[in-house]
């Protein structure tokens, strides 16, 4: 009854708010009507046209084994997916939607990164966030103040894939807008899962009664309603991974404030814009996907808690020493697989017998870890106590539990038996008896009925749909005894059975199916305890990605030369830093930089292109490091923890997004004159470029202000307003330094000068030393970068002109299109272009135009001549109207 199926998929596709549904027809997944064409383009799946009746309707499908690799497309694209299955009932079969699968619900996952599902809404002044990471288990809820900015800063930190907006949060245009600029898909939650009622018990249920209060959430209605509605909409998808959710973990409170826009300036973890490498790609060695997403965590969540930094570091310290252990250590963690991913699985029901072998082998790695970390010189280091963190007696249990039950090498699927050892369980091994003497029996049928029938071309087999034969070929079908029944006739030969073969073949067949059945039984129970087991599995995760994420440090730290960074309780002393990113690139000329409590603020200046932008993000950086527990890139460093980073440099991005960069540009300014602290690092790259010049120096010159005299966080503020380098007069706190350029300097100069400095580079004519200095620069080298990137010479040499001129304060002639002055005057006080006089007959020369006054005729030499000598003062009007009424006349006579 086709038009009974379209039917029945168009009533389950009105149960559900899912985007598409993928229906079970037989051994097929089918889409009908528009998901059918959707699908069809979107998957590039063959839609055809099945009519009944009169009445035609596009089907697309895919076979049952293959969907999730579709579905997992399908939702990163951002849609929701409901699959609904088919069962068996007594008249025949129906279907039913089983789950939905959505972006942040998705399982399966390849992916080394988390996939976070969040909820927000708004509670009081301020908003309640909750974030779940379905794959492993990790759950945090927290609240934050009533500002959008906090909301996107967690969002950004979290990147979830898929975003509950609360029922106040979908009337609040600002905050939407925002969160559908993030890469999340925003998915509709039913109203009431986000009351609080509903939703504390919700959590309760889920993390037990004592939960909220032990992690301080009690009272905070809004982390407790979108944890709620976390919980509520995983519930609903049906996925079943609930119970591998067993701890809630508040966040955030001890943390170092690293807005969006900061962590996405610094390139963290991916890059602004084309080519680059982000800070976690290039510090990354981890060997495992659970250290991968620790070192990602730890990099967007760097914390003041001095001990717990104390604690990484001498991790990192110990197995930076201890080469061998640690080389060690890392291959044994490398052998083991993503134990807070089987905990999920196993809890989902998803795990298979492979699955458990991975838990078996990674319960073992984290046996064999223990025993490297013990048997090493990291013996006493916070090495040990990480791999204490999990129960080991319930880590060898289990794995004791599985070894004895999963077989070497069991198969991928867990219906056809073959899962277990001998000896895991008395039934299952009469089966497996039983099958295997009737398999005995068939085996050996061959040889015996040869020898007693004299045949000589006998063989046996089984096929699916002759089930078990005897074959004889045909120069032999004669000889056959009278018991043996035809089935079927080949080229070559003929197909017989027997009674007795049937009758065993029927035997094995029951064993076979008995077999299963318990074996599934069986293993189901075995994965249930597995999923019992899920904190257990967590933890284990958790350790062993903590060690590789300390080793992956320790490693970089090695291979690169960083040192460890002593934490102090004021200021920010680096000597020789180095950009943790740059410093691959090029040859890096490493950096000093002192903030202290009396000199706070620097203004750092220098030409375009000479390294501002990249000392002030090392800077951040090697700070962040530090707060991350690594070691930082630098001959030394003493580091005050800072509570937050805050930076604000070109948008190019946001310019590209069709946001006004100014405005853009401004509102950054906003937020970090509101948010930054006495405590605070703020690196500000350029302040007011999107304006015009007077209202840009009058922003950023109220801007330092404002941060020197009431935030007096520690700042750098690279500028091109050389007037700001006043400041530092005025201002106690504000010092200038200046990235050094050498402008004699080119390739021989610089040898010839017995500059012994290798790292100095050459670029064109400017030698950028790339040092940092004292003091203000006073020099703009902008025609110097337009010569380097390739302007052409004459282009290049006018602007050479011009500039001297406008330093000169001389006026300056404009050139008309054939070469000539046009004499239009530049004037320098009102900024702009005064009155445009005509061409002078072209007899000017383009040696001319650039001439001084030596090469004016003598007429207009003795009238300006005359004009300098006259004093105004000492002259009457009537005098004066004479002398210029003498001077024209001079000048027309020639
Ligand atoms: P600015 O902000 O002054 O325009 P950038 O910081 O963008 O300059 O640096 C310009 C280029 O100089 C970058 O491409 C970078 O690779 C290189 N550079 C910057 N600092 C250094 C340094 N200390 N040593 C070597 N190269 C550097």
């Amino acid at each position: 009854m086709p038009e009974g199926i379209v039917g029945e998929f168009l009533s389950l596709k009105a149960e559900t708010d899912a985007d598409l549904l993928a229906m079970q027809c037989g051994d097929f997944y089918e889409f009908f009507a528009d998901d059918a064409e959707f699908v069809g383009r979107e998957l590039d799946l063959t839609v055809s046209q099945k009519g009944a009746h009169g009445s035609s309707y596009p089907m697309a499908g895919v076979p049952l084994t293959e969907l999730t690799p579709y579905l997992k497309v399908l939702v990163e694209r951002g849609f929701r997916v409901a699959v609904a299955d088919q069962y068996e009932t007594d008249g025949g079969h129906a279907r039913r939607i089983e789950r939905v699968v959505t972006p942040g619900t998705l399982l399966e996952t390849t992916d080394a990164e988390a996939r976070y599902l969040a909820a927000v809404v708004r509670e009081g002044e301020g908003y309640g966030l909750a974030f779940a990471d379905v794959t492993t288990g990790k759950f945090h809820a927290t609240e934050v103040g009533g500002d959008i900015e906090a909301v996107l800063t967690e969002c950004y930190r979290f990147a979830p894939a898929e975003i509950l907006p609360g029922p106040e949060v979908r009337s609040d245009d600002a905050l939407l807008e925002r969160l559908r600029g993030t890469e999340a898909s925003l998915s509709l939650h039913a109203t009431e899962a986000f009351e609080p009622g509903r939703a504390r018990a919700m959590v309760d249920d889920q993390f037990g009664e004592a939960a909220l209060s032990s992690v301080g959430l009690a009272d905070s209605t809004g982390a407790i309603r979108a944890a709620g509605a976390v919980l509520s909409y995983v519930e609903d998808t049906g996925i079943g991974v609930l119970a591998s959710m067993t701890r809630l973990q508040p966040y955030a409170t001890e943390g170092v404030t690293l807005d969006a826009t900061t962590q996405r300036n610094l390139e963290l973890t991916e890059t602004m814009g084309e080519g680059g490498r982000a800070l976690f790609d290039v510090v990354d060695h981890t060997t495992t996907s659970g250290g991968g997403r620790l070192l990602r965590e730890w990099l967007c969540r760097p914390t003041q808690d001095t001990r717990e930094l104390e604690r990484r570091a001498d991790g990192v310290d110990a197995l930076a020493r201890e080469a061998l252990a640690r080389e060690r250590l890392r291959e044994t963690l490398a052998e083991g697989f993503d134990a807070e991913r089987l905990a999920s699985k196993a809890v989902s029901g998803s795990a298979d017998a492979r699955d458990l072998v991975r838990v078996r082998e990674t319960l073992a790695v984290a046996a064999e870890a223990a025993a490297v970390v013990e048997d090493s010189g990291l013996g006493d280091s916070p090495l040990a106590d990480v791999l204490t963190r999990f129960d080991r007696e319930a880590g060898a249990a289990l794995r004791e539990e599985l070894d004895e039950a999963i077989a070497e090498d069991p198969p991928a699927t867990i219906r056809e038996g073959n899962l277990f050892q001998r000896g895991y369980d008395d039934d299952l091994d009469d089966l497996i008896v039983g099958h295997e003497e009737a398999l005995g029996w068939i085996d050996g049928l061959a040889d015996r009925e040869k020898g007693k029938y004299g045949i000589t071309h006998l063989s046996t087999g089984r096929n699916k749909t002759d089930g078990y034969y005897i074959q004889v070929g045909h120069s032999e079908t004669d000889a056959v005894p009278e018991a043996y029944d035809e089935i079927k006739s080949l080229k070559n030969a003929k197909r017989y059975t027997t009674d007795e073969l049937e009758e065993r073949e029927r035997e094995v067949l029951r064993f076979e199916e008995r077999r299963s059945d318990l074996e599934y039984d069986l293993f189901c129970g075995l994965r249930e305890r597995v999923g019992d087991r899920a904190e257990l599995l967590q933890d284990v995760g958790r350790a062993l990605a903590e060690c590789d994420c300390l080793a992956s440090l320790a490693v970089h730290a090695v291979e690169n030369d960083w040192t460890r960074p002593e934490l102090v309780d004021s200021g920010i002393d680096i000597e020789a830093g180095r950009h943790p990113v740059v410093e691959h690139d090029v040859e890096f000329v490493p950096n000093d930089l002192s903030l202290t409590d009396d000199r706070g603020f620097l203004v750092v200046t220098g030409p375009n292109m000479s390294g501002k932008s990249t000392y002030m993000r090392q800077s951040a950086l090697i700070t962040l490091l530090a707060q991350v527990g690594s070691f930082v890139p630098a001959r030394s460093a003493r580091i005050a923890p800072v509570d937050g980073i805050y930076t604000r440099v070109g948008a190019l991005d946001e310019l590209a997004q069709g946001r006004s960069t100014f405005m853009v540009e401004m509102s950054e300014l906003a937020n970090i004159l509101h948010s930054a602290t006495e405590d605070s690092l703020v690196i500000l790259d350029e302040v007011g470029r999107g304006t015009a010049t007077y209202d840009g120096i009058s922003i950023a010159w109220a801007a330092t202000e404002y941060l020197h005299n009431e935030v007096r966080a520690k700042t750098l503020f690279a500028t091109h307003y050389h007037e700001l380098t006043g400041l530092a007069e005025h201002l106690d706190r504000v010092a200038n330094v200046h990235v050094a350029a050498d402008e004699r300097g080119d390739v021989s100069g610089s040898e010839a000068t017995g500059d012994s400095s290798e790292a100095k580079r050459t670029d064109g004519e400017v030698t950028f030393l790339r040092t940092v200095e004292e003091g203000p620069t006073d020099r703009s080298y902008g025609v110097h970068v337009a010569d380097m990137a390739g302007v052409p010479g004459p282009v290049v040499e006018r602007s050479r002109d011009v500039l001297a001129k406008l330093r000169a304060e001389k006026a300056i002639e404009a050139r008309g299109s054939t070469g000539e002055p046009v004499q239009t005057v530049f004037d320098l006080g009102s900024g702009s272009f005064r009155g445009s006089a005509s061409a002078d007959g072209g007899q000017a020369s383009m040696d001319e135009a650039q001439n001084d006054e030596s090469d004016r005729d003598p007429a207009e030499e003795s009238v300006l001549d005359a004009l300098r000598g006259t004093d105004i003062g000492e002259t009457s009007p009537v005098e004066l109207m004479g002398k210029v009424e003498d001077w024209q006349r001079e000048l027309d006579d020639e």
